[in-house]
């Protein structure tokens, strides 16, 4: 008996049948724009391999006006045709059905020839769009029926038609964006005549037995979106216009209010799908933030949803269906929502991964395979950066002996986990625990390792991190100064008013900390949707509370200082950066910059500004908390190179600046994939 009856319950589709109700959902990755067909293949089929039901690809532009971004992968040729029947043979072979996802961007598209129902410029692009007239329009469907058409010569089992997050079709639907006055504008019957047409046309060109996923926007949460009897009538359209199924979409990309992030509660979302439920006959599809198959289950229990769209999970661990089928969830490597290695890369231009598996869009790259000679190995820090080499040289069956001087495993894993919103991070170090045990590792807490320790084994990992840097500011010694190690580890009691030195990623962190009263609004959805002005779009348009956020009252005063002019928090992830700031902005935090730190006395912290240190001014706080970056700790890398041991440095050891657990963990899987 399965403890996921529902998830792995298979789900008729007539002229198909899914083996479950997991789909992995769109990503766009930038492995298609390698070229590298075979790299595409292999990142495909190695999560058909893991037992997920049906995958959609990452968005597949239709023509050029439509594609994201200049070079960006398209479905317009017969040559595009042979390359992902490379993709479609790999799937089928390893027992998978994919999806070709048609992504037309509309005026999200990068580019001065993007297109759109009215030349309304979106704010998250600099390219005011060209309004369409009636032949432009019937160019897009033909382009977009044309892709599905060649998707299914290429072996592609269905499309997803993207219709939601604010991309083309749905730029159409909302008054937001169109202001046309012909007939596909005004009216809602005329504003949504272009999705429908879409799918009544593709329909008609791919016969019967193709998947149709429509991909429809269930809360836009911009203003003057949809209302849910719009998206329910919208819906019921579809599906009598041929949709196999429904799939739901949660915001606009220029929405303010976060749906993804590691913030947001797992499955925020699923009550707007749910509201869908029994409305259409066609099968509805719930996503975002669903990351354990207890979540999953939960939703599909409820009655959410008849099928769970999963998306990053897939990216940090390709098994995901398969390990929970044969009992191994707890070594389902979890998706902490960060969004570092796979949206960040995805908006620096970068190859998507995962901060938690490497591997992710890699698998032709980085292999671990068994080792050539057992070596005993030890790994001194059990910190991501050692975590993760511990566990890959032990898969390829060293001997491994992890070393942390603390009680438990997971270095600085355990102080991000103590940030509300960070609640994640809990679930990552309690994989790593399972895999350490799974794996056989000999584990010794609570261990201080001197050089002398290490000098039987035959490789010797150095993964001792990083300690705080001492910025060095007269009068530091003072009783009300304490380091975000004493504020997240030894819980010191801190006062009222407080002032943060550094804002980088801990000194936010740490605000953050500061300002909740220990009730983390990420573990409670109504405060979440209260906090970020999110409402039921059935009672409001769009979603989105008239009231707009109303966040609960700061627990304490806190000023965040730094030393640069530049605007607070620009180092911070870049799709997740305006969400730090803004939490941090909903309760009144003083950001102050261009500052020299003076002296902290009695009163409280001194500065000044410029170079000429003018405009001396007091920073009244009862609490001091220095978050003023790290440095690595190489007091044993050091020790041991005098003992003429040449160790491996890893993470924060290694490089101090700029470090994070995507680079201490991909360090420390590559070098144990090398020994
Ligand atoms: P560490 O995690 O510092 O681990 C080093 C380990 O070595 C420690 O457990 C220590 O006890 C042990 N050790 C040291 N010397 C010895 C010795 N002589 N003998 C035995 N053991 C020893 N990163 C992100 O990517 N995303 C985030 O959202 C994020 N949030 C964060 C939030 C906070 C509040 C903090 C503090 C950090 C956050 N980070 C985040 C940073 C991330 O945690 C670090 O970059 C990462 O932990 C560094 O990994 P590491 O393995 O190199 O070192
Ligand atoms: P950081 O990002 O380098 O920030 C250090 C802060 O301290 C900066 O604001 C810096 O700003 C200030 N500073 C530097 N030298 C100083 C000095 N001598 N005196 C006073 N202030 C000084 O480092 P961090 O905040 O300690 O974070 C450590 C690492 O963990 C980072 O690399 C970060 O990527 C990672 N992390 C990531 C996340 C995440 O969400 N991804 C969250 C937390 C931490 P000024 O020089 O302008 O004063
Ligand atoms: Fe999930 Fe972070 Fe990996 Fe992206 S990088 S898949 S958000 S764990």
């Amino acid at each position: 008996m399965t403890a996921y009856p529902n998830m792995l319950a298979p789900l008729d589709l007539g002229f198909t049948t899914l083996k479950n109700r997991v789909l992995m959902g769109s990503m766009h990755t930038g492995l298609e724009e390698t070229g590298d067909w075979n790299r595409v293949a292999e990142f495909y089929a190695s999560r058909a391999r893991g037992g997920v039901a049906l995958m959609v690809t990452g968005g597949i532009g239709p023509n050029l006006e439509g594609s994201v971004l200049p070079g960006a992968a398209m479905m317009t040729t017969e040559k595009d045709v042979i390359n992902h029947a490379i993709v479609t043979d790999r799937v089928h072979q390893a027992g998978g059905k994919i999806a070709m996802q048609i992504l037309h961007a509309g005026r999200y598209a990068y580019g001065p020839k993007c297109v759109a129902p009215s030349p309304v410029k979106s704010p998250i692009s600099p390219f005011p769009p060209n309004e369409l007239d009636e032949d432009g329009i019937e160019k897009q469907i033909s382009d977009i029926v044309n892709a599905a058409v060649l998707a299914q010569q290429a072996g592609y089992d269905g499309v997803e038609i993207m219709g939601s997050e604010g991309y083309f079709l749905n730029q159409f639907i909302v008054t937001h964006t169109n202001k046309r006055t012909d007939r596909w504008g005004g009216s809602y019957e005329n504003r949504m005549r272009l999705p429908i047409e879409v799918v009544r046309r593709t329909r008609k060109a791919v016969g019967t037995d193709f998947i149709i996923i429509y991909r429809l926007s269930m809360i836009d949460l911009v203003p003057n979106g949809s209302t849910h009897d719009e998206v329910v009538q919208l819906a019921q359209e579809v599906e009598k216009a041929g949709a196999t199924i429904i799939n739901t979409g949660i915001g606009w990309h220029e929405a303010r209010i976060p749906t993804i992030a590691t913030s947001v509660p797992r499955a925020a979302f699923a009550w707007v799908t749910k509201k869908l439920m029994g409305k259409v006959s066609i099968p509805v599809i719930t996503s975002n933030r669903i990351n354990t198959p207890e979540v999953a289950e939960e939703v599909l229990a409820t009655g959410c949803a008849d099928m769970v769209s999963l998306a990053r999970p897939m990216l940090a661990d390709a098994d995901f269906v398969t390990k929970a089928m044969t009992g191994q969830a707890a070594k389902i490597a979890p998706c902490i929502a960060c969004n570092q290695a796979c949206l960040d890369h995805t908006f620096s231009g970068k190859l998507t991964s995962c901060l938690v598996n490497p591997l992710a869009c890699h698998e032709t790259e980085l292999v671990i395979g068994a080792a050539d000679a057992k070596k005993n190995i030890a790994v001194v820090g059990a910190g991501p950066a050692g975590l993760s080499t511990a566990m890959t040289a032990a898969q390829r069956g060293h001997n491994v002996t992890l070393f942390d001087r603390a009680a438990e495993i997971g270095g600085q894993l355990n102080l991000a986990k103590q940030i509300p919103g960070k609640e994640e991070f809990w679930g990552l170090v309690d994989w790593y625990r399972t895999m350490i045990a799974d794996l056989g590792i000999k584990v010794e807490l609570n261990r201080v390792v001197n050089a002398g320790d290490l000098t039987s084994f035959d490789e010797v990992i150095i993964a001792t991190g990083v300690i705080p840097r001492d910025p060095k500011i007269p009068g530091q010694e003072h009783e009300s100064v304490l380091s975000y190690i004493d504020v997240l580890r030894e819980k010191a009691p801190v006062g009222d008013t407080v002032a943060v030195i550094g804002a980088g990623g801990i000194g936010f962190d740490v605000s953050e900390f500061l300002l909740d009263d220990g009730h983390s609004p990420t573990t409670d959805l109504p405060l979440w949707m209260k906090e970020w002005g999110v409402t039921d779009p059935a009672e409001h348009r769009s979603g989105l509370a008239p009231e707009g956020p109303q966040p609960e009252a700061p627990a304490r005063q806190v000023t965040l200082l730094q030393r640069k002019k530049q605007a607070h928090g620009k180092g911070l992830g870049k799709t997740t950066g305006w969400i730090h700031r803004t939490a941090l902005k909903m309760k009144n935090v003083n950001f102050v910059g261009g500052v020299n730190y003076e002296r902290i006395d009695d009163d409280g912290l001194h500065v000044s500004f410029g170079e000429e240190r003018t405009d001396p001014t007091l920073i009244a706080a009862d609490t001091i908390v220095l978050c003023a970056g790290q440095v690595s700790d190489r007091t044993l890398a050091d020790e041991l190179i005098e003992l003429g041991i040449t160790p491996h440095i890893i993470g924060g050891a290694d490089v101090a600046a700029e470090l994070d657990a995507k680079r201490a963990i991909n360090q420390g899987t590559r070098l144990a994939a090398t020994l």
